[in-house]
């Protein structure tokens, strides 16, 4: 029997592209494939990579740079690009960069153990189309490895929303929802393998529509899963917050009381010019109504500074949402222009003021972070812990806040939900007892 290949996979970016590594992973442990951590002995390097950044391809460019003696070693080692940045930039990568064997998209990594065949007869693969063919139904089940007791499940990918700054609705293409019953099928699957939280992901996650009640009826679904005890979703756009879903987080006990629902502005002017359709005060009142539903919901956020045309007025109203929200914890970033896109088109602000802005953002996030963590001393929370910490006895996991809480704990807590008293808080994580 010949010694199994290996596979090294370098995953950038958001939990959508984990997750898709993972299938990419499985589709081709198919081929024999099985994955190393070092990329130093691998047959084949995939990059998974993210455009949503600045000089995103650029970066790709100069990873492909450092990789160049591994493919003199071994001529044999296969090397692929997949993700956004390979959707975005196709063909021109393999112009660039002929080290290159294959590239494939987001939308066909279904097809990656067919390219492959194509790659190891040393031709070149390219796929980066939209297909017709349900990914998710050629990939079919998932591993029944064992697995640690966190997963994300990919329930909706795309967007039609078209924010003026995003690439998504481009290099993600048009928005779509897996159908309900598979979905199902996954997470029975995962909890099989060991999985208690499935966090589900989407773009516009609470856009999703594979199930007549939306989102909320697929977690109402969800909820029923035997074994499965958290569920969480990631990202939601405003606009997509139903009231079903609303309702949901007051009355669903797997349904984690933390959402991340980014704004970007508080500025109803640069809402505007960002297509947001939404305005500040909509979004205040809404978070309102969550609140309502679940007084102890930790909430989360996005935003941009420095969007073509922002003033400091602009700025100084994003400041107060930011205020009367009271985040628990939150990402910011300084905008950046993302070639065909709207917003590129217009005059940008300079880097000195968008530097300052983001400087004062943050550092008001990062007071309403520490206050929210330093208001869970004494309090009692559920961790479903996940690993064992740095130092001896000591296991990690997470609250249903979502914060890290290490605590002394035996080794057999992983997998398991446990009643933590948080006892101090560190810099990015809370310090607890188990009880
Ligand atoms: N669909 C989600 C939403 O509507 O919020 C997330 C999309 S994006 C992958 C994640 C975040 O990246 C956005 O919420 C936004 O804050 C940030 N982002 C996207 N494009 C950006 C750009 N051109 N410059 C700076 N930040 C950007
Ligand atoms: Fe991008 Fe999110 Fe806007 Fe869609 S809703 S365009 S993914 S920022």
């Amino acid at each position: 029997m010949s010694a199994p290949k290996k596979l090294f996979i370098k995953t950038y970016g958001c939990q959508m592209n984990v997750y898709d590594s993972e299938r990419m992973a499985e589709a081709l442990g198919g081929k024999g494939y099985v994955e190393t951590k070092t990329p130093e002995d691998a047959d084949m390097i995939l990059l998974n990579t993210c455009h949503i950044r600045e000089k995103a391809a650029e970066k790709v460019y100069s990873e492909l740079g450092r990789m160049k003696p591994l493919k003199a070693e071994n001529p044999n080692l296969k090397i692929g690009i997949a993700g956004c940045v390979a959707q975005a930039e196709g063909e021109e990568i393999m112009r660039r960069a002929p080290m290159v064997d294959l590239v494939v998209g987001p939308q066909s990594y279904h097809r990656l153990p067919a390219m492959d065949d194509a790659v190891q007869t040393g031709a070149k693969a390219l796929d980066t189309d939209f297909p017709d063919d349900d990914k998710f139904d050629t990939l079919k089940a998932r591993s029944k490895a064992k697995r640690g007791p966190t997963a994300f499940l990919t329930v909706q990918e795309g967007c039609d929303k078209f924010c003026a700054f995003c690439v998504v609705p481009y290099t993600r293409g048009a928005e779509v929802s897996r159908a309900s019953d598979r979905i199902i099928r996954e997470a029975q699957e995962l909890v099989a393998s060991g999985v208690r939280e499935i966090t589900l992901l989407g773009q516009n996650v609470n856009a999703y529509h594979g199930h007549a009640g939306g989102l909320a009826g697929l977690i109402w679904d969800l909820d029923k899963v035997d074994g499965l005890e958290r569920i969480r979703f990631t990202t939601s756009h405003p606009n997509d917050m139903d009231d079903a879903l609303i309702d949901a987080h007051g009355t669903c006990e797997k349904l984690m009381p933390y959402l991340h629902l980014p704004v970007q502005s508080g500025s109803d002017r640069i809402l505007k010019a960002m297509n947001r359709k939404h305005t500040a005060e909509s979004y205040l009142r809404l978070i309102e109504r969550i609140r309502a539903a679940r007084p102890d919901l930790l909430l989360s956020g996005d935003f941009i500074v420095g969007f073509p045309g922002e003033t400091d007025e602009d700025f100084e109203d994003t400041m107060q949402l930011v205020r009367d929200v009271h985040y628990g914890q939150a990402y910011s970033f300084k905008y950046s222009t993302r070639p065909g896109t709207p917003a590129a088109e217009k005059p940008q602000l300079p880097e000195d003021v968008m530097n300052e802005r983001l400087q004062r953002l943050q550092g008001l996030l990062r007071e309403q972070q520490q206050a929210t963590q330093a208001s869970m001393i004494g309090r009692e929370v559920n961790v479903l812990f996940e690993k064992s910490g740095r130092e001896a006895g000591q296991m990690i996991g997470k609250s249903e806040y979502l914060h890290a809480v290490f605590a002394e704990a035996p080794l057999d807590v992983i997998g398991t939900v446990r009643k933590v008293k948080i006892v101090d808080d560190a810099a990015n994580s809370l310090k607890g007892e188990l009880l």
